[in-house]
């Protein structure tokens, strides 16, 4: 074990596999960008092919709206699909895929809180969380000599890759994220939505609402691995005052979505 830890070391030294996350966090990556992007597109494909996608008007409009004016902020282009799945679930993928279950448009209370949930998501794919898992598991489980291989993609290791990335598990697409992850994902996605213009405040409520969801019924894949409820809301309060400021400042050059 000790070994395989060294070993990511040198390979961060070696291969210039540290990077810097949006939050100024310090991330092991190595695998090349254009792979993970391949393996979200891939995943996302099967998805749409295995999954009813949602017929229903008002549900595609006020999701599509709401994403447009996030994603107005990051530029590029993607994609927005709802799913038919009572679920309350949402995901985004590397190569700019956002998922949206129905069940997540019927248990949000406005606007701001789809864009809570779409804000988090993209602040995964923003932070390059899928490949900074999957670099931490090639490398503590396959040790230097993959790390080498990945360095040089020309490889035939794109299948283990996937499997890293949890591609066949669940849904197919969801890999678990770690609570450093979740955490980061919420304080970007507070500040997208903000930007965007939607009001960061109804973050709260929404978590709550999450909360009270998880409870009962099976656990939502979406709340596995996220912070444990208190510390999320503790760490959004703290975090509210600059997403405040991101919000008076959108607000005051005319962002104002009106999106249900
Ligand atoms: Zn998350």
């Amino acid at each position: 074990m000790f070994k395989k830890i060294l070993s990511v070391l040198i390979a961060c030294g070696l291969l210039s596999a540290c990077a810097t996350s949006p939050t100024g966090r310090s991330q092991f990556i190595f695998m090349p960008d254009t792979q993970i992007n391949q393996m979200g597109l891939q995943a996302f494909d099967t998805l749409k092919r295995k999954k009813p996608i949602s017929t229903n008007g008002q549900y595609n409009q006020v999701a599509s709206c709401i994403a447009q004016a996030i994603i107005r902020e990051l530029g590029g282009q993607w994609e927005v699909v709802v799913f038919e799945d009572k679920s309350p679930n949402a995901f985004a993928l590397p190569g700019n895929k956002i998922g949206i279950h129905t069940g997540m448009l019927t248990l949000v209370g406005n606007q701001d809180q789809l864009a809570t949930v779409i804000g988090h998501e993209v602040g995964h794919v923003l932070a390059k969380h899928s490949n900074e898992r999957a670099s931490q598991e090639m490398a503590v489980n396959q040790g230097m000599a993959i790390v080498q291989a990945v360095a040089a993609p020309q490889t035939a290791l794109g299948q283990t890759a996937f499997g890293l990335l949890g591609v066949g598990a669940e849904y197919g697409i969801l890999m678990p994220y770690s609570r450093v992850q979740e955490s980061e994902a919420d304080m970007i996605g507070v500040d997208l939505m903000a930007r965007a213009g939607f009001d960061p405040r109804q973050s709260i409520g929404l978590w709550q609402k999450m909360e009270q969801a998880s409870q009962g019924q099976q656990p939502i894949e979406f709340m596995s691995t996220h912070p444990a409820h208190a510390t999320r809301i503790q760490n959004l309060e703290q975090h509210m005052p600059q997403a405040m400021g991101l919000y008076q400042q959108a607000q005051a050059m005319g962002k104002q979505p009106r999106c249900i």
